[in-house]
């Protein structure tokens, strides 16, 4: 980074922090937000709450003490109509008292607060100084760019170094969009949306540039998305050629016997999904389908049908999911109807050792077993089947990528299904699954009521535990969870046994159990089997009963330390209520201090029993880049979109990457050959995506 103007050692390693190391990452490094300097304000009209930029000259300043220890660095700036104070908490002194010499003009804005005392004030106010020599035109009378700076680089020398670039290199930045694309949406070239993204021309509307909307920001945010969509749709496409897997006989007679064994009828939902499916499956291409289903709309049996059609097909098939409870309580729900139609199935955890593990490999080796259940055992290298022809991955979102990559090699390009209960935004779903099609199980079956959701502190504590008594009464049972954090384990196993034991205290007509990680599989089946039998009432549990488990007669969730858990992972837990025909309560046990994030996910437990409705309220709590934590999930780190601003430009980047690789699947048409090599470029700086591509 030397080599720009305006940049030493000290500034490069600055910039290093950054994450600003190229001539390309300067160019895309767009300011976060804009400041209104053609119009200053008199001081006489700057009004309390509101931001404004002002511009006067040091009267005084210096360092002020409040207390023993507290020290101010209060500088009074005045105009022709009046003063104002400007204030620092964390100042050097040295430096602010050069910057801020007495007669010093300066230009200051932020937004004014009133003091008791002293009056209007601006504390932390962005500054510039305003000197003969040092008048610069990237400062004054413009819409100027506010970047993201770190200690030691001020945004002034920020602009300087951008504006550097810019002037030096911006012929680097080559057109790549075709022409045609150009024009249909009447983007401006390039090198000229680069300059006004940083800094706009005049008459520029301060509210559009804020929001992103200004033509410039608007063509750098598609070309970004559509980068990415191009990848996905080279991918989808790919696939489908190069993968040749067998094709599935559907709706035989394995089928219809099953669907008879069905205490209840397909929701409609689960018909029009398994409609898709059968119709994947009955393509040589192999199947690569996402079912999104809120907790509870019914994913197991859509499973179990696509399991059995690759078991009427003559082939194995696979269920992988992500917890050993989870892979059991499946293995226990599926086994019985694989009995009634006389289908081999086997269990494979961490769990299954020594012989009983050397025998199962061999059955499923030589084919005898039809469907295996498992946890990521199933993706071990001692794990051989005879002929995959189908794996459904459960609750996806808990496995990494190359999990789910790794269970598909298992066998010669077997149909994969991948459920997920954690519902995505439509932007996020785009761009992590662009290359799968996705069913939607949009509908509870029958029945299904409504989960009351209530916030309790800890003075309130009795009255929730109140509410489970009640339906304890009524013959309901209860779950009570207990966040267990791995950095804190052992503090919060503890925490987890007093509430236990206040909970066999208070209610001893009750058979109250603990259930966490730490038990061995045998004794965790058994809590299990006694609870599904009812011969438990409360169940204590860690996080670890967060996926999958089905228990209609459960109606009361209490949840300790709401506060800790995540929204999908909160909204996860309440799934595990509300799963018969009773009423149903979710209480939500918070402690203080409850952060800001806490009290709006709290909020929105409350607000929503929709999936849907919860992960979009996450996505904006958190924002895109922290959602389901980025290397695991395959997000690429977008540098210039926002999957929550920018979902518009979003949807019509991916028709128009779509409709580019439909009509040019290799890039052979020359008029494609930059975007080709810009693709290229793109995916080099996305390590993650390309691991998938
Ligand atoms: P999830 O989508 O969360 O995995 P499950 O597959 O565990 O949901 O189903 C939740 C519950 O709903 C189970 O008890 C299941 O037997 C029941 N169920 C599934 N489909 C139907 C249906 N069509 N009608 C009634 N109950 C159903
Ligand atoms: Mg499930």
């Amino acid at each position: 980074m030397q080599f720009i103007k305006g940049v030493g050692p000290r500034k490069a390693i600055l910039l290093e922090k950054l994450r600003l190391t190229s001539i390309e990452d300067c160019l895309y490094f767009l300011p976060f937000r804009f400041e209104d300097r053609t119009q200053f304000k008199k001081i006489s009209q700057a009004i309390p709450g509101e931001y404004v930029t002002l511009t006067g000259e040091v009267l005084n300043s210096g360092t002020m003490f409040m207390g023993r220890r507290k020290r101010v660095f209060e500088v009074i700036v005045q105009d022709e109509t009046g003063i104002i104070r400007a204030k620092w908490f964390r100042f050097n002194e040295t430096y602010m008292k050069e910057k801020f010499a007495t007669g010093q003009k300066i230009i200051f804005s932020g937004k004014p607060t009133i003091n008791k005392r002293s009056g209007l004030e601006i504390i932390h106010p962005d500054t510039e100084q305003v000197s003969g020599k040092n008048v610069s035109s990237l400062e004054i009378g413009k819409i100027v760019p506010v970047y993201h700076v770190t200690d030691g680089l001020h945004l002034k020398s920020m602009r300087t170094i951008i504006k550097n670039v810019l002037d030096k290199y911006l012929h680097l930045a080559e057109e790549f969009l075709p022409d045609d694309l150009i024009q249909r949406h009447n983007f401006m070239p390039r090198s000229e949306a680069l300059t006004q993204s940083h800094f706009p021309p005049e008459g520029s509307s301060l509210e559009e540039l804020d929001a992103f909307k200004t033509p410039a920001q608007r063509r750098l945010v598609f070309e970004e998305l559509f980068l990415i969509q191009l990848a996905l749709a080279f991918r989808k496409n790919r696939a489908g050629e190069e993968h040749i897997g067998t094709a599935f006989k559907t709706r035989g007679e394995l089928i219809k016997r099953f669907v008879k064994l069905l205490p209840f009828t397909l929701t409609g939902a689960q018909k029009k999904v398994l409609g898709e499916i059968m119709k994947d499956l009955e393509k040589e291409k192999p199947m690569n389908r996402l079912i999104q289903g809120d907790v509870g709309s019914g994913k197991t049996i859509v499973a179990l049908t696509a399991l059995l059609t690759a078991v009427d097909n003559g082939t194995q098939s696979a269920l992988m999911v992500p917890t050993e409870i989870l892979a059991e309580q499946h293995y226990l729900n599926i086994r019985p109807f694989c009995e009634k139609l006389g289908i081999e199935i086997k269990l494979v955890t961490s769990a299954l050792k020594g012989k009983e593990r050397k025998i199962h490999l061999e059955d499923i080796l030589s084919g005898k077993t039809q469907i295996v259940v498992g946890t990521h055992s199933l993706i071990q290298k001692d794990i051989q089947f005879k002929k995959l022809g189908l794996a459904v991955i459960d609750e996806q979102h808990r496995f990494g990528v190359m999990q789910r990559e790794a269970i598909g090699k298992k066998g010669d390009h077997p149909h994969l299904l991948i459920m997920t209960a954690t519902p995505i935004p439509r932007s996020l779903a785009l761009t992590l699954y662009g290359d799968m099609d996705v069913s939607l199980l949009d509908e509870l079956p029958p029945g299904r009521q409504e989960i009351a959701t209530n916030l309790f502190f800890e003075n309130r504590r009795e009255k929730a535990y109140g509410i489970m008594e009640k339906q304890l009464q009524q013959g309901r049972q209860a779950f009570v969870v207990c966040p267990l954090i791995e950095e804190s384990e052992s503090i919060d196993l503890k925490a987890a046994v007093t509430v236990f034991d206040f909970i066999q205290e208070q209610y001893p007509n009750f058979t109250a159990c603990m259930i966490h990680g730490k038990l061995k599989k045998e004794e965790r089946q058994d809590i299990m089997s006694r609870f599904l039998k009812k011969e438990i009432q409360i169940l204590v549990s860690t996080t670890v009963i967060e996926v999958g488990i089905d228990v209609p007669n459960a109606t009361v969730m209490i949840i300790e330390h709401a506060e800790r858990f995540g929204l999908a992972q909160l909204h996860q837990l309440r799934g595990r209520v509300g799963r018969g025909s009773h009423a149903s309560y979710c209480l939500l046990m918070a402690y203080h201090p409850v952060s800001e994030e806490g009290q709006a996910r709290m909020k929105a437990m409350q607000n929503s029993g929709d999936g849907f409705v919860i992960a979009e309220e996450d996505l904006k709590i958190r924002g895109p880049g922290d959602f389901m934590g980025t290397r695991q999930s395959g997000i690429p780190l977008l540098k210039i979109a926002n999957l929550l601003r920018d979902i518009q430009v979003l949807e019509t980047a991916r028709n128009e990457a779509f409709q580019l690789i439909e009509s040019d699947p290799d890039f052979s048409d020359p008029k494609h050959q930059p975007l080709n090599k810009a693709l290229k470029r793109f995916l080099g700086n996305y390590m993650e995506l390309m691991d998938v591509i």
